[in-house]
């Protein structure tokens, strides 16, 4: 491979496939793409699959799928921690034989015990170290008689554990506030930390930008990576992700999924600008940045240490302007299957793309999601629009004047060579004045008859669109619903 020579860039993302990812993982996956793509590294993608009760069904595609969907391509990977098994076993071997670990034969039962007893004298629910020093004769005579064990780290009991953290500094932890972690379970599988620990090493990985949560994981790693006499690589922990309520990010804060992103019609373009801005910034005002700017301008001493702000407000409008700087082909390329799956059924189907793509022109400026194509197009593929009639009747207006509005209309367009939006304005704009009304009260009319709608596109384009047949009986129907309504009125 190109990029992979001794010393040049390499990083990871490393999702459990325990459940759709989340933009906080997509965002950590984009900002390990990003460094690697600036420094010309490799972005390996390696799936921590060894925690076996939380794995769930679709969550490895749904991860492919996401990071496709964005453009994160990985260079290496994936690969798969459960299909590496013997490895995380000959390390935590390793270890035993180094001193630096231990196996623990205490049981369920007892271990519930010890977090009771702590929890009952305010402690913290740590392992209580009853297997630290077992002698050789007795961990053997488990070990053949088949208890059940796991391996357990031997965290120091004193001192302290510093690392520098790329964007935090220094940070310290008190060994004594660790745990002796487990390594490996009863079951044979590694712990995440084993398995990160080995796997960041075997696959040369040489920075390691993670989510913030991590961070109190990481003095184990460095502990394990000196007790097996490795080089720790670089730590990067990212700021977290916050709803607008300051709280983190979470379902509660409406969708959280990249999936629910893309059905919901947001741009990948348009996502992957947004997700570079949480926790990154180039000086701290340029919003807008194409990938291949982002590729460049990206380097983690402008990553934050503050928590960054999930601003959907913010996701909407920068949607919109990539939407709007899409040509025709390609916005309709993108809309199509949000009008084939949003229009209501009784639209025959597939629905005719050259029409479409002429609906499309007109909604193109005013499409924030391509979820809203389909709501604010249905007037131009549905037969009849309904509508309650009172819409039709303007302030300062009545039934009959709107039928006047409606009859003048009528005349003026019948003789129309061209039905187009220049020769539709000009028949029926002067209608204003001859009747002595203003533009806002005749095209109300017109457009709550044509559309159904107070709020539509341009008229004269949605009458041109809309074709000659459509928009005339709809101005026939409404001059007749007007008529019901009148003579309700004097009955
Ligand atoms: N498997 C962990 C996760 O799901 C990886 C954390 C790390 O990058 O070390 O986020």
């Amino acid at each position: 491979m190109a990029n992979d020579t001794a010393g040049s860039i390499r990083v990871r993302f490393a999702p459990s496939p325990t459940g759709h990812p989340h933009v906080g993982n997509i965002r950590t996956a984009l900002f390990n793409w990003l460094f690697a793509r600036h420094g010309g590294g490799t972005f390996l993608l390696r799936i921590e699959d060894t925690d076996t009760a939380r794995r769930v069904e679709g969550a490895v595609e749904s991860i492919t799928d996401g990071l496709q969907w964005l453009g994160l391509d990985w260079d290496e990977g994936p690969v798969f921690q459960s299909d590496r098994l013997p490895l995380y076993r000959d390390a935590a071997d390793a270890l035993i034989q180094r001193g630096a670990a231990y196996r623990c034969f205490c049981t369920p039962e007892r271990l519930e015990q010890v977090r009771e007893d702590k929890a009952r004298q305010h402690l913290p629910p740590r392992y209580d170290g009853r297997c630290r020093d077992l002698d050789p004769a007795e961990v053997s005579s488990g070990i053949t008689s088949g208890t059940p064990s796991v391996i357990r780290f031997k965290t120091p009991r004193h001192g302290e554990t510093t690392f520098e953290d790329l964007i935090r500094g220094p940070v310290t932890f008190e060994n004594a506030t660790l745990n002796d972690y487990v390594l490996l379970k009863s079951d044979g599988y590694p712990t995440y930390h084993l398995a990160n620990v080995v796997d960041d090493h075997d696959m040369r990985v040489t920075h390691i930008m993670r989510a913030d949560e991590w961070i109190s994981s990481t003095p184990l790693h460095v502990m394990l990576y000196s007790s097996f006499g490795w080089n720790p690589p670089q730590f990067a922990h990212l700021p977290m992700i916050l709803g607008p309520d300051k709280a983190k990010l979470s379902k509660r804060h409406g969708a959280t999924t990249v999936i629910e992103y893309r059905e919901q019609g947001y741009l990948p373009e348009a996502l992957f600008n947004f997700l570079a801005l949480l926790g990154w910034s180039l000086d701290d005002k340029t919003e807008l940045f194409n990938r291949n700017e982002l590729v460049k301008a990206f380097t983690l001493e402008r990553v934050g240490k503050t928590a960054a702000v999930f601003d959907r407000t913010k996701l909407d409008w920068m949607n919109g302007v990539y939407i709007r700087a899409l040509d025709i082909e390609e916005f309709a390329h993108h809309a199509m299957p949000f009008l084939e799956r949003d229009l209501p059924e009784s639209v025959p189907r597939p629905i005719d793309r050259q029409y479409a793509r002429r609906v499309l022109t007109l909604l193109q400026e005013r499409t924030k999601v391509l979820s809203e194509v389909a709501e604010l197009s249905t007037f131009f593929f549905e037969d009849a629009v309904s509508y309650p009639e009172q819409q039709l009747i303007q302030k300062g207006m009545d039934a009959s004047k709107v039928q006047q509005v409606i009859r003048t209309v009528l005349a003026a367009v019948d003789g129309l060579e061209k039905w187009e939006a220049e020769t539709l304005e000009s028949s029926i704009r002067p209608i204003c004045e001859q009747l002595g009304l203003s533009p806002r009260q005749v095209f109300g009319v017109l457009r709550v008859a044509v559309t159904g709608r107070t709020a539509a596109p341009p008229l004269f384009d949605t009458m041109e669109v809309l074709g000659r047949s459509h928009c005339l009986s709809r101005l026939t129907i409404a001059y007749r619903r007007m008529e019901d309504s009148w003579s309700a009125e004097i009955g």
